[in-house]
C-alpha cells in the first residue's frame, strides 16, 4: 500500500526513520515540525527524495498549521511527543503535550477523513507503577500512574495513550487507531539531534559513567521501530491493537560487554565496575536526573513482543548489532570523541 501519510515530528529519531523506509516503500510524506526555520537542517539529515516530503509547522499545544499538515492524508503516524534526557521542572510539562497533542492530531485527522492512525506510545505506558522486582507484561498490562517510583515520562505517555483510546471509542467514529509500545530505542543516528534514549550508550563509550549501575531495559533498534510503524500502517484490522516492540531485556553490564566485545579498543572508556547502589542512591539525593534511575535498580521489566511477530511478521535485529550500530555512528560521526 503506498498514499499519502502523515508523520508527526519529523525532527525526531524515531520519525527520520519512519519518514526514510515510507519514501523508500513509495509514499508521500508530510511532516511537522515546531518551526519551518528547521526543514533545510532536518531535510539535509533525513536525505531523502526532496520531492516526497512536505513539511509542515505545527506544534502539538497550538491548534495552527495541523489542519493543513493532514490534509489529504490518508494515514497518520503520530509520533511526537516530549521524551526528556534527564528530570524535568513539574511533570505537566511532558503530559500536557504528549496527551494534548495526540488529541489535537486524532481530531484533526478525522476531520480530514484519515482512515489509519498509528500512534507511537511506549512500555512506559505498559510496565511501571507495578511493586515487583522481576515481572512480564504484555500488551494487556497498564502502567499504575499511581504506583511507587512512576516517573513524569510514563506519566505522560499512559495518559496520552488512555485518552486517546478513550476519544476514539466516543468520537473516533471509523477511524482505524493502534499504538506501537517501543522499550529503549537504540541503533545508528542520523545527526546530532537524538533522541534521550541514545544517551546510555553515549555515556558508556565516552567514559563518563564511574561503572556499571545496576539496571537494564529492553533493547529495540530505531530501524526495526519504523519498520514495526510501517507494517501496522499497511495493515488491516488493526482497530485498537497495541504492539510491543521489544528486544531482550539487557543490564548495563551486558550493554557494556557487546561494546568491549565488539569495539576492541573503541571501547576502553567502557566502565568495567559494578556501580554500588547505595552509591547511586546517594548522588540521587541531590541529582534529580539521576533520581529518575534508581526506581529501576535490580528491576527487570520483561515485555515480549510475540504480539508483533506473530500478527505482523515483524523480525527484530539482534540487539547487539544494534548496541554496536548505536556506538559505531556516535563515533563516525564525532558526536564522542575517544
Ligand atoms: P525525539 O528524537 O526526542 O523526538 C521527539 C519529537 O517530538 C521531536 O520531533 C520533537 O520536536 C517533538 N516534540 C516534542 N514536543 C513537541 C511539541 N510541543 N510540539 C511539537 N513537537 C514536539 O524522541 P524519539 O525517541 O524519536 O521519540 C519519538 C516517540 O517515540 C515519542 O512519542 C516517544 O515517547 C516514543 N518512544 C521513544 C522511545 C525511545 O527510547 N526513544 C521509547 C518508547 C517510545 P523538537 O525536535 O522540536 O523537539
Amino acid at each position: 500500500m503506498t498514499g499519502t501519510v502523515l508523520v508527526t515530528g519529523g525532527s525526531g529519531y524515531i520519525a527520520g526513520f519512519l519518514i526514510r523506509q515510507l519514501i523508500a516503500e513509495g509514499w508521500r510524506v508530510h511532516t511537522t515540525i515546531r518551526s519551518l526555520a528547521r526543514e533545510a537542517e532536518v531535510r539535509r539529515v533525513l536525505a531523502v527524495d526532496d520531492t516526497r516530503l512536505s513539511f509542515f509547522a505545527a506544534d502539538l499545544l497550538n491548534d495552527a498549521g495541523w489542519a493543513d499538515a493532514v490534509a489529504g492524508c490518508s494515514h497518520v503516524a503520530h509520533v511526537a511527543s516530549p521524551l526528556p534526557a534527564g528530570a524535568v521542572r513539574h511533570e505537566d510539562d511532558l503530559i500536557v503535550p504528549a496527551r494534548e497533542g495526540a488529541l489535537r492530531a486524532l481530531r484533526f485527522a478525522k476531520a480530514a477523513g484519515v482512515e489509519r492512525f498509528v500512534m507511537t506510545s511506549s512500555v512506559a505506558a505498559i510496565a511501571y507503577g507495578h511493586n515487583k522486582k522481576s515481572a512480564t507484561f504484555t500488551e494487556a498490562d497498564w502502567t499504575d500512574i499511581h504506583g511507587p517510583q512512576v516517573h513524569a515520562y510514563a506519566k505522560s505517555k499512559t495518559l496520552a495513550e488512555r485518552a486517546a483510546r478513550d476519544w476514539v471509542a466516543a468520537e473516533g467514529g471509523h477511524m482505524v487507531y493502534c499504538t506501537i509500545n517501543p522499550a529503549a530505542v537504540l541503533g545508528p543516528v542520523l545527526g546530532p539531534d537524538f533522541s534521550a534514549s541514545i544517551e546510555v550508550v553515549k555515556r558508556l563509550i565516552s567514559g563518563s559513567l564511574p561503572g556499571l549501575p545496576d539496571f537494564g531495559f529492553g533493547v529495540v533498534d530505531v530501524r526495526d521501530v519504523a519498520d514495526l510503524h510501517v507494517r501496522a500502517l499497511n495493515a488491516e484490522d488493526m482497530a485498537g491493537e497495541r504492539f510491543i516492540a521489544c528486544g531482550p531485556f539487557l543490564m548495563m553490564a551486558d550493554v557494556a560487554a557487546v561494546l568491549r566485545d565488539r569495539l576492541g579498543a573503541e571501547a576502553r572508556k567502557v566502565p568495567t565496575r559494578k556501580l554500588p547502589d547505595l552509591l547511586l542512591r546517594a548522588v540521587a539525593l541531590f541529582d534529580p536526573a539521576v533520581r529518575m534511575v534508581t526506581g529501576e535498580l535490580g528491576k527487570r521489566r520483561i515485555t515480549p513482543a510475540d504480539h508483533a511477530r506473530e500478527r505482523l511478521g515483524w523480525v527484530p535485529r539482534p540487539a547487539a548489532e544494534t548496541i554496536v550500530d548505536t556506538a559505531r555512528s556516535l563515533i563516525d560521526r564525532g558526536i564522542v570523541t575517544l
